[in-house]
């Protein structure tokens, strides 16, 4: 038997359990009886962190959910196999279901042939759509879903009290989840986003990569107004909004007078 570390009370953190690290962050939410999974990750690991949840005397019986995040393969490759395991039902957003249960590479960022990447993407059935404002009932916890898109278009985060499993919204330091096209990016979306995680009245950010922090409204405010610069920036290409550069550029052409 493994002693428990929780991180709140009903929260366990299995990179923080293990004491090294697995891979995303993988937190298993639970009450006296039940309890789900948020993200697993890759597919090799799923057998390890299943044999910690038994350790830690979590009957496999007892798992009422495998809720993903968003649908890029460090977060969802293992998606398959544990659901056959422990016989739970998939919770996702309804833009990741495609994503899933086509097992689609690409999209998952399985497939990156320009970086030599060449990971198997085993697609997965999504019993339960969710979307913003529903709850995930879990004994006496609830879980608040937000779905809080731009990273990809199918992220969420999970409210618990005033925590907020909060994806790949912000890290610790302040870096956000990959803006790329392939997978849905929406800087936009992004910023409102961030925005919404500013205002509101969690107190602690448990990301799906990396440490837990407290919510920070500075740390929040200077990477809001970083991504309003990616926006008129060539940075990230198509998911800028405008390039004033071209503009400019245009006048200066339209202008220019042989010297
Ligand atoms: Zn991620």
């Amino acid at each position: 038997m493994l002693q428990r570390r929780p991180l709140f009370p009903g929260v366990i953190e299995m990179n923080h359990q293990a004491g090294w690290r697995i891979g995303c962050n993988v937190y298993l939410v639970h009450d006296e009886r039940q309890w789900l999974l948020v993200d697993v990750g890759y597919e090799e690991t799923v057998d390890e962190i299943v044999e910690m949840i038994r350790q830690l005397d979590f009957p496999l019986s007892a798992c009422s959910g495998l809720v993903a995040t968003h649908a890029d393969v460090d977060h969802i490759q293992g998606f398959a196999k544990a659901r056959s395991i422990l016989k739970a039902p998939v919770i996702a957003h309804r833009a990741a279901v495609e994503t899933l249960e086509s097992g689609d590479r690409v999209r998952t960022f399985a497939e990156i042939a320009a970086q030599n990447v060449h990971l198997p993407m085993p697609p997965v059935k999504v019993d339960t759509t969710v979307d913003d404002g529903d709850t995930i009932t879990l004994g006496t916890r609830t879980l608040e879903v937000w779905h809080t898109p731009g990273h990809t278009d199918s992220q969420l985060a999970l409210r618990l009290g005033d925590l907020l499993l909060s994806g790949d919204n912000i890290f610790r330091d302040g870096s956000v989840g990959a803006i790329d096209a392939h997978h849905g990016s929406d800087i936009e979306a992004f910023i409102r986003s961030l925005e919404r995680i500013a205002g509101s009245d969690v107190a602690w950010l448990l990301p799906s990569h990396g440490p837990i922090f407290r919510k920070d409204d500075r740390l929040l405010a200077a990477t809001i107004a970083r991504l309003r610069g990616y926006l008129r920036l060539a940075d990230f290409g198509t998911c800028a909004t405008q390039w004033p550069l071209l503009d400019e550029w245009d006048r200066e052409l339209a202008e220019w007078q042989a010297p």
